[in-house]
């Protein structure tokens, strides 16, 4: 029996009528039955603009964004040749999001609810015009498969965290059976959206920013698919980010626990949560480059051959460091209970952590520290200090805490760099550590030429 794929395509994946006709090229040479598409480059910031400046009366500057997102979708529709259904469908979404800008305008009220709703307008914009050049590519190879476009909300079902929504993953799975019965039968490529979904009562939810990549994830969980691709515009998971590092060398495969660190601590290529999913159904994934589909790419599996050390390191940008400190700690129980809860009440995740005798330190993204009142809650208990403008600096590899001479290497590399917090142990996988954000480039570039040019 084929193989069932679900590949997705990310924004520059979906740039202009060229790039979506280049992935619905590679789409159809993988013989996948549901491609899942980000919304096209630049437009879910165009969306958040447009709600911010709403929300701020700004309406001829709202206008202007509307005018710049038609014509960009306009464009590809003409270029693709775009039939009269999608070019309907299409001209209502315009107008819906006219109307949704009006409405926070005349509220002064862009709440995340609201948010979510014009956000989803991209992958729904996107995923019309995909659909077209899925079609176009089909028929330019004379096959008998249709393009079929689903609304990506009737399956991918979640709880109602606007902006963050959580998808719930065995209702994800009934809607699937009920919603696509002929996934398996080979005639159709079904068109979805990522990065949106909505709660059981209908209102639609984001899953995050770079959400489509958990999207996939989720529906091929959901179908129960055989291999999950994920193409991008670079040819595959690097040794680092190549924008920082231009000699970062491609993974030819990692490990589940591997990429998911690596995902985790900040390498953009995939959502953190993406693996989670296919790690359930031991989902192998692969990521490569829409661009150049013939380079090797990565496979992420859950057996690997090789076990290298370091494999790879990421950065993870805008973290504070929040130290909590009180004598009450001293031979104290239930101080880090109380902590952990404080960040659990206010659904704050933090990153790293160490602790001494009257103090803990933890790491979060800069976003989270905009709750005022979880800092204000945590200073009941104990003296808070904030310190921002840092970095997490992580090493992804194998056997890292049981290595002898690791740290020294690494700190050896950057000894004149200002460490500011050491998280090693709790994983093999991982080592990581806090540096200023000015010296992160740096730390990377030289840890990178150490153990990986080297
Ligand atoms: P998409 O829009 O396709 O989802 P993203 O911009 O979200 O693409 O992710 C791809 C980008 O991730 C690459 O252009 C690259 O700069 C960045 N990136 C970060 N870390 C890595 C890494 N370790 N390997 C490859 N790319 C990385
Ligand atoms: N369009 C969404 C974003 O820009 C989701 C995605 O591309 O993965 O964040
Ligand atoms: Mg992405």
């Amino acid at each position: 029996m084929a193989k069932l794929i679900v590949s997705k395509f990310g924004g520059t994946s979906m740039g202009d009528a060229e790039c979506m006709l280049r992935s619905a090229e590679v789409a159809f040479r993988q013989n996948s039955s549901m491609v899942v598409v980000s919304a096209t480059s630049g437009t879910t910031n165009d969306l958040i603009a447009l709600g911010t400046k709403a929300e701020k009366g700004n309406w001829s500057e709202c206008e202007a964004l509307l005018v710049k997102m038609q014509e960009r979708h306009r464009k590809i529709a003409s270029d693709l040749n775009s039939s009269v259904d999608s070019n309907k469908k299409l001209e209502s979404l315009f107008e819906e999001m006219h109307s949704l800008a009006k409405g926070v305008q005349l509220l002064r009220d862009c709440s995340v609810k609201a948010m979510d709703a014009l956000m989803s307008l991209g992958e729904r914009m996107s995923s019309v015009l995909f659909t077209e050049a899925m079609a176009t590519v089909l028929k330019n190879h004379g096959s008998l498969k249709t393009a079929q476009l689903l609304d990506a909300r009737e399956v991918l079902k979640t709880d109602d965290a606007f902006g963050k929504a959580k998808p719930l993953t065995a209702v994800v799975a009934t809607h699937c059976q009920r919603h696509l019965p002929q996934i398996r039968d080979m005639k159709t490529v079904i068109v979805t959206q990522g990065y949106i979904g909505s709660t059981e009562e209908g209102m639609t939810t984001t899953l995050g920013r770079g959400g489509s990549d958990y999207s996939a994830a989720i529906l091929a969980e959901g179908i129960a698919a055989d291999i999950l691709e994920i193409w991008t515009d670079v040819a595959g998971i690097a040794t680092t980010d190549p924008r920082l590092c231009p000699k970062a060398k491609p993974i030819p495969e990692i490990s589940f626990k591997e990429a998911s660190e690596l995902a985790t601590f900040g390498a953009k290529i995939l959502h953190p949560a993406t693996l989670l999913p296919a790690i359930r159904k031991n989902i192998p994934v692969f990521v490569g480059s829409s661009f150049d589909a013939e380079a090797k790419g990565t496979w992420v599996r859950k057996e690997v051959d090789q076990h290298p050390l370091i494999r790879a390191m990421a950065l993870r940008k805008k973290q504070i460091l929040v130290t909590l400190s009180t004598p009450e700690m001293l031979h104290a129980h239930g101080f880090l209970f109380q902590i952990f809860k404080i960040f659990n009440d206010h659904k704050v995740s933090i990153d790293a952590i160490t602790t001494s005798e009257i103090s803990v330190s933890v790491t979060l993204d800069n976003s989270e520290l905009l709750n005022k009142k979880l800092i204000s809650d945590l200073s009941e208990i104990a003296d808070v200090q904030v310190e921002e403008n840092l970095c997490l600096v992580s090493l992804i590899g194998n056997n890292i805490n049981h290595t002898s001479g690791l740290g020294k290497d690494i700190f050896d590399t950057i000894a004149d760099i200002n460490v500011r917090m050491i998280c090693l142990g709790a994983s093999k996988h991982n080592f990581c550590f806090l540096v200023s954000e000015e010296q992160g480039a740096e730390t990377i570039q030289r840890l990178h030429k150490k153990f990986v040019e080297a």
